[in-house]
């Protein structure tokens, strides 16, 4: 028997930080239970992936940073930095910038000195020059006007910084924070569609709040930060657009799009 191949729908995946939906809760009840997950199956899947994750992982230089700073703001700061430069461009074309982004201005007040000038000049290349002009904006409103003190939580990072959206708020508070909550974007709506066979279009308000519940249910309490980037590591390195890569899933045992594929290749 071949390998079972699963893709995904032809529909434009979002990059991440794409208009955020507005959710009432976080409740998992709006979601209907085959799409959901159990207590035991959350449990198992956080097990099957973090560990995974500790095997498999990339080694990149903002991981490596954020990992080793013991300085929060550093920390966030570093974080803060890789996510947006990931938002519309490639890891491998990203790691270049950031290196050398981060030994220009290894901190928030440093890029805040910075002139636009000179911020532009080191985006040169990366294109979407507004993220590099919204991260100096920000740098300058933590030093201005935050004590130089990046926001400790998701819901005041992307209340209160220029730029920040969802996606990068929940990403920077639980790496550098460890708080304790999901994120949604390109790589996540895939997994969570293909594990939980949702098929439903995920740019209409309801699905989106719908996933971004199942990622709030689903992320690990005492790992947060690594469990979401493990998520996003799953769905950029295995469980891909166009081919995913079954065989070499943690979570194949539970994911109901592979079982669905499978029974349909042995009847
Ligand atoms: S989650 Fe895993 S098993 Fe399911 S489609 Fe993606 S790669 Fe395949």
């Amino acid at each position: 028997m071949g390998r079972p191949v699963v893709r995904h729908s032809s529909r434009k995946i979002p990059k991440r930080e794409q208009k955020p939906p507005t959710t009432k809760s976080d409740s998992p009840g709006t979601i209907p239970p085959y799409h959901s997950f159990t207590h035991l199956e959350a449990e198992s899947l956080r097990k099957d992936l973090l560990a995974w994750y500790d095997r498999c992982k990339r080694d990149l230089p903002w991981r490596r940073l954020a990992s080793s700073e013991s300085d929060p703001d550093r920390r966030a700061y570093s974080v803060w930095v890789s996510e947006v430069m990931l938002q519309q461009t490639q890891v491998s074309t990203v790691i270049d910038y950031y290196n050398k982004w981060m030994k220009t201005w290894p901190t928030i007040q440093d890029l805040a000195k910075a002139s636009l000038e000179e911020v532009n000049e080191k985006w040169s290349g990366l294109g979407y020059y507004s993220r590099g002009r919204r991260l100096h904006e920000g740098a300058g409103k933590v030093v201005l006007e935050l004590e130089g003190q990046i926001p400790r939580t998701a819901e005041d990072l992307q209340r209160l910084l220029p730029g920040v959206g969802r996606y990068t708020a929940g990403a920077i508070a639980s790496i550098s924070y460890g708080q304790v909550t999901g994120v949604v974007d390109g790589n996540v709506i895939r997994v969570l569609s293909r594990l939980r066979c949702i098929g439903a279009d995920f740019t209409t308000p309801a699905v989106s709040d719908a996933l971004w519940s199942l990622a709030n249910c689903l992320v690990d309490p005492l790992r947060p930060g690594d469990f979401n980037q493990a998520m996003m590591e799953l769905g950029a390195t295995v469980c891909t657009p166009k081919k995913a890569l079954c065989s070499d899933c943690p979570l194949q045992n539970q994911c109901r799009a592979y079982r669905r594929v499978s029974c349909v290749m042995v009847t």
